[in-house]
């Protein structure tokens, strides 16, 4: 069996991981939660940076410190994990479903900008954009910064996929308001389960760390200020993360060298692989292609062959919950009707109708690479 994405796990994991059970603070307490919140800003070059449970709590603390709240309108891909959607309900917000462009699969900027005039001419102000550097590849950040600063809203980035990515020399997620961070299993590092929040405004930091922390005041006594989570990284967790970290310059390399064979070897027969700006790079996390051919069944050939390929994502658009009766829940059937809006979707449906990811461990071997390849090409002439 070769996975699609499994953690790469070693030495400086375990020395980590033990000293942090041997102090005996595994919880709430230690200092490798403000070291790896420290390290993490310093790799990525923001000015501070607010451990957490998860990517999907990450996002959740963004909004909320950044006013989302009831009936507010964010922007956020179609195209995306679903992660990167439900915090806005969580907010009681509502998502508004862009398209992407046709090359780098991210927020198409001209989408975005057909719904800010739209929704203002009928008198709509939305709050919020989230752009997600999906699968790795960072969105065009620029152009969709310009619209919101001329619409007043805040651009969040969900970097959840794209640790190590770059526009010209920034990492993304330092250049919106907040960026967000996974340290799921299958992201580029890993926790176990994290994530992390990075901000250039101290006072957003603070509010976040708050919040995570069940909003309590300082002192002995149990006095909360706000309704705030518990959504705080643990130190054992954040041991992981560090020395995950440590080895990120390794991973990447990894990364881009897996996707870059994939390409070499599969463009050449009509696949279609994920572009990327001019001066950008994409950490790689899933290479990712649109195939030739009928993809359910050439799925389903790499899925016989012990080949952990994936489809990529529906459109958010489409997804169950998001459906007008989804809530009934009688036996799975659900209605037709929209209950948010969408701004295009036909690039977004192309990319699930096409799409697969192929397995990118960072330690996957050259040997187990090639079997992808030439099964892949296989089920590909078959189809
Ligand atoms: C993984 C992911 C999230 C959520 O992160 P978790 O740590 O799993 O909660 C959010 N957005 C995107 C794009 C993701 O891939």
């Amino acid at each position: 069996m070769i996975p699609l994405c499994t953690p790469d796990l070693g030495p400086a994991e375990r020395a980590l991981l033990l000293e942090a059970l041997d102090s005996t603070f595994v919880s709430s307490v230690g200092p490798f939660v403000e070291r790896f919140e420290r390290e993490f800003a310093d790799f990525t070059g923001a000015r501070q940076a607010v451990a957490c449970a998860s990517g999907t709590a990450a996002l959740h603390l963004a909004l909320r410190v950044c006013g989302v709240g009831r009936g507010d309108l964010v922007l956020v891909s179609d195209f995306t994990f679903i992660a990167s959607a439900t915090p806005i309900l969580h907010q009681g917000a509502e998502p508004v479903f862009i398209d992407s462009e046709e090359r780098t699969w991210n927020l198409d900027p001209q989408a975005v900008e057909d719904a800010f005039v739209r929704l203002d001419r009928s008198g709509h102000r939305p709050k919020a954009v989230i752009a997600v550097h999906v699968l790795g590849a960072p969105a065009d950040f620029g152009p969709i910064q310009a619209i919101c600063d001329r619409f007043g809203a805040v651009l969040i980035e969900d970097a959840a996929e794209a640790l190590g990515a770059t526009i010209g020399t920034a990492h993304v997620g330092t250049l919106g308001r907040i960026g967000c961070f996974s340290f799921n299993g299958n992201k580029v590092i890993t926790t176990g389960g994290g994530g992390m929040c990075v901000t250039g405004d101290p006072a957003l930091a603070t509010a976040m760390k708050h919040l995570s922390t069940q909003a309590k005041l300082p002192g002995l006594a149990f006095v909360h200020d706000q309704v705030g989570y518990n959504y705080r990284l643990t130190n054992l967790a954040a041991a992981l993360g560090l020395a995950q970290l440590g080895r990120l310059p390794e991973f990447l390399r990894r990364k881009h060298a897996i996707a870059e064979r994939y390409r070499a070897a599969l463009e050449p027969l009509g696949c279609r692989f994920q572009g990327v700006h001019d001066g950008a790079r994409s950490s790689d996390w899933l290479a990712s292609c649109l195939v030739a051919g009928d993809r359910d069944r050439i799925l389903a050939q790499l899925t016989a062959a012990g080949i952990g390929g994936r489809p990529l994502w529906m459109p958010l658009s489409d997804q169950p919950c998001f459906l007008e009766d989804s809530r009934g829940g009688d036996g799975g059937k659900f209605g037709e009707e929209r209950r948010f809006m969408r701004f295009g979707g036909e690039v977004a449906k192309r990319l699930s109708a096409t799409g697969i990811s192929l397995p990118s461990s960072t330690h996957l071997s050259v040997a187990d690479q090639d079997h992808v390849i030439t099964t892949l090409i296989h089920a590909m002439g078959q189809s």
